[in-house]
């Protein structure tokens, strides 16, 4: 029953970051936090290249029960060391309820990724955890369905929500899964909220990251979230889609290159 599309802020007071229809916001940073000197200088290179709010997991949802599940509490005291020493504010995913308390104790935004979507014990406690949540779509959910999983969050008395667009499950083998671009507008012709798109988990490949990121510009996107990491090769998760060197620095002018908010 909003009129007006929102801005949902994020950041400590005084330092807040705006996603919304005023501004585009560039999210970036390690899919998983994996040492304090690597998610730094993935913080580095996301600041460098215009990124606003750091990105990182510390709780991963894989898979396989046998990858690389996240350092857990420790990744979130590192994700809290690298936002104090670079001045980014965080979104951090939640994967489990019992969980909400400590990850919005060291992070300023809470994510819900694709596979939790539907987690409604999960999406009432973060509703409840006083603190903006992305909300990722299922990569089975109609947007239908995606708008009623925001309703949970919203239904404990927290409208800070972005929703993110970050691939659905298709026919098509090519990539993991295929970035729906028509849900930018669909969703912001039916809801108030901003919508922000994931090219790296979508695409699962690099080389696709930077030509859906202008597509997710051209289609009024309010923000793209993408992975980068200084040794991709190293990487304990998905190195095959993180940015770094060149792709970063073509990102970051297509974001720059961004025409003036009317
Ligand atoms: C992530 O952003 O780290 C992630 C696992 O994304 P998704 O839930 O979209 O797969």
């Amino acid at each position: 029953h909003h009129p007006h599309r929102s801005t949902v802020w994020v950041g400590p007071p005084g330092h807040q970051v705006p996603i919304g229809p005023d501004t585009f916001t560039f999210l970036a940073g390690p899919c998983a936090v994996e040492t304090a000197a690597q998610t730094l200088e993935a913080a580095q290179m996301a600041a460098s290249a215009g990124a606003t709010i750091l990105r990182g997991g510390a709780f991963k949802p894989r898979t396989s029960p046998y990858a690389f599940q996240g350092l857990g509490v420790r990744g979130l005291e590192i994700l809290a060391d690298v936002r104090q020493a670079t001045g980014l504010p965080v979104v951090t995913e939640v994967v489990d309820a019992r969980d909400v308390a400590v990850v919005a104790e060291h992070a300023d935004m809470l994510q819900v990724g694709t596979r939790n979507m539907a987690n409604f014990g999960l999406l009432q406690a973060v509703g409840d955890a006083g603190k903006p949540v992305l909300l990722k779509r299922g990569m089975t959910a109609t947007i239908e369905e995606w708008l009623m999983a925001a309703e949970y969050v919203a239904q404990r008395g927290n409208l800070d929500i972005v929703l993110c667009e970050r691939g659905i499950r298709t026919f098509e083998p090519a990539t993991r899964n295929t970035l729906d671009i028509s849900a930018v507008p669909v969703v912001q012709a039916t809801s108030h909220l901003p919508v922000i798109t994931d090219p790296s988990h979508a695409a699962g490949r690099k080389d696709l990251v930077v030509p859906l990121s202008r597509a997710s510009i051209a289609a009024g996107a309010d923000g793209v979230i993408v992975d980068v990491h200084p040794d991709p090769e190293t990487a304990l998760c998905d190195g095959p889609q993180a940015l770094l060197g060149t792709d970063l620095r073509e990102l970051a002018s297509a974001v720059r290159r961004l025409p003036p908010v009317l």
